[in-house]
């Protein structure tokens, strides 16, 4: 479930993951918060809260990250164009534009020789750029959709 948080935040879609924590203070996060709860627990689904409807909550079939993806992407009606490359990966955090000289001496000498765009997650500063890595992240999500 953790790729399939980092999956949603490449696409641009805010997504909490909560590893280890109580099902209760998941519960209370997503009423609060207004956010659908994707678990792979069955337990969970059949809680009052879930099966009343106050909250929406979707039980993932598969333990294959990209049959997961599928999953939510179809019951979600997700658009794997919405808003790609605006939170980080790693902290669920909207991130910041940056110029070419903010980022000089943050990434590699090679990055900066053929990179123009730059974003910076405010939380662990972290610097992300549209390299190779993330092209190959866009065409397999954009394969998933239409296979
Ligand atoms: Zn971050």
């Amino acid at each position: 479930m953790g790729k399939l948080a980092k999956w949603l935040r490449m696409m641009g879609y805010d997504a909490l993951f909560f590893e280890g924590s109580s099902d209760s203070h998941m519960i209370a996060t997503a009423l609060a918060e207004n956010r659908v709860i994707l678990t792979r627990d069955t337990q969970i689904m059949r809680r009052r809260v879930v099966t009343s409807g106050r909250l929406r909550a979707i039980l993932i079939q598969s333990d294959e990250p990209e049959q997961q993806m599928r999953q939510v992407m179809d019951t979600l009606k997700l658009d794997c164009q919405f808003q790609p490359f605006s939170i980080c990966l790693e902290c669920n955090q909207p991130l910041l534009e940056r110029s070419k000289e903010e980022v000089k001496d943050l990434v590699p000498p090679y990055v900066f020789q053929t990179q123009s765009q730059y974003m910076e997650c405010p939380a662990c500063h972290r610097i992300y750029w549209r390299g190779t890595h993330w092209q190959a992240m866009t065409r397999k999500l954009e394969h998933l959709v239409k296979g």
